[in-house]
């Protein structure tokens, strides 16, 4: 479940080992590599992205874009839930099912795109504007000023958790950060966005950065390369349900909704509409 932080340190990795280096040739597994790839060019995925040399790496919410040279193609990448990236010596453990391997020489290197329920997409595109859910993100969260966030955040409605979690608000936040966001603000994630004060949209930006920020840090010193890894261990209350919040020693609370598990402390994040606490 790569969010901002894990995709932000990937990013990193594939810029300092990936930029510059050719494309020497390129797998498409038979049984999930169809699904996984969609090339919005018509001109053959293979074909483009083979001797293609990798100009740049960058992110953009949790999309990876790779800018292909000289065609200036992107290959943009969006892992949703169960997609990771593996950059590793050719016969290494697979991190799980492969469905995609660019191969790369000196030294002979492939990235992988494992992806253990082929839900996530790699688009090959000449115009970002067609890729599904690009043109819809709103600002990074890494990027969106203050002023920004509290403007955008009037034309949404409904429990905050579950407007952090939406990309046309701000991208790059999904289910796991937006608990740890919503901890360190000390805010009750089914709180009405109407009911929060001005004072509280401000922490409530403060904690998104703060929280993010030192993620990326930790997962850095973590993940180090290799890139299949999702280090997690230093979770405040996501998926510690059960145990104690680290701020005041209460039971962390465990609500799951849609299939999604939301996490958080009664005592540090008050009020909210109860809702089988
Ligand atoms: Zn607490």
């Amino acid at each position: 479940m790569p969010e901002l932080p894990e995709l932000e340190v990937v990013r990193e990795v594939l810029t300092r080992r990936l930029v510059g280096r050719r494309i020497e040739s390129v797998t498409v597994a038979p049984k999930g590599g169809p699904i996984v790839v969609r090339d919005l060019t018509g001109r053959g995925f293979v074909e483009c992205l083979t001797d293609a040399e990798i100009q740049s790496v960058a992110r953009r919410g949790k999309f990876l874009l790779f800018t292909l040279s000289p065609s200036s193609l992107t290959l943009a990448v969006n892992p949703k839930l169960t997609g990771r990236f593996q950059l590793c010596p050719p016969g290494a453990k697979k991190a799980g099912p492969v469905h995609v391997t660019l191969h790369f020489r000196q030294p002979e290197e492939e990235l992988r795109y494992v992806d253990q329920k082929t839900m996530g997409q790699m688009y090959l595109t000449g115009d970002l504007a067609g890729v599904p859910t690009f043109a819809e993100m709103g600002p990074d969260a890494l990027e969106i000023s203050p002023e920004d966030f509290r403007q955008r955040l009037r034309a949404h409605r409904g429990e905050i958790k579950g407007i952090l979690i939406r990309a046309p608000f701000v991208a790059g936040i999904g289910n796991a950060y937006a608990d740890e966001i919503l901890w360190q603000a000390r805010i009750h994630p089914y709180r009405k966005r109407t009911s929060l004060s001005p004072e509280e949209t401000e922490h409530l930006y403060q904690a998104m950065q703060a929280t993010l920020r030192e993620a990326i840090t930790k997962v850095r010193q973590e993940m180090g390369d290799d890139i299949h890894l999702k280090p997690r261990d230093f979770f405040a209350v996501h998926m510690r349900g059960g145990q104690d919040c680290p701020r005041c020693g209460t039971t962390i609370s465990a609500i799951t909704a849609n299939q999604r598990v939301t996490n958080f402390c009664r005592t540090c994040q008050p009020g909210g509409l109860i809702r089988g606490m």
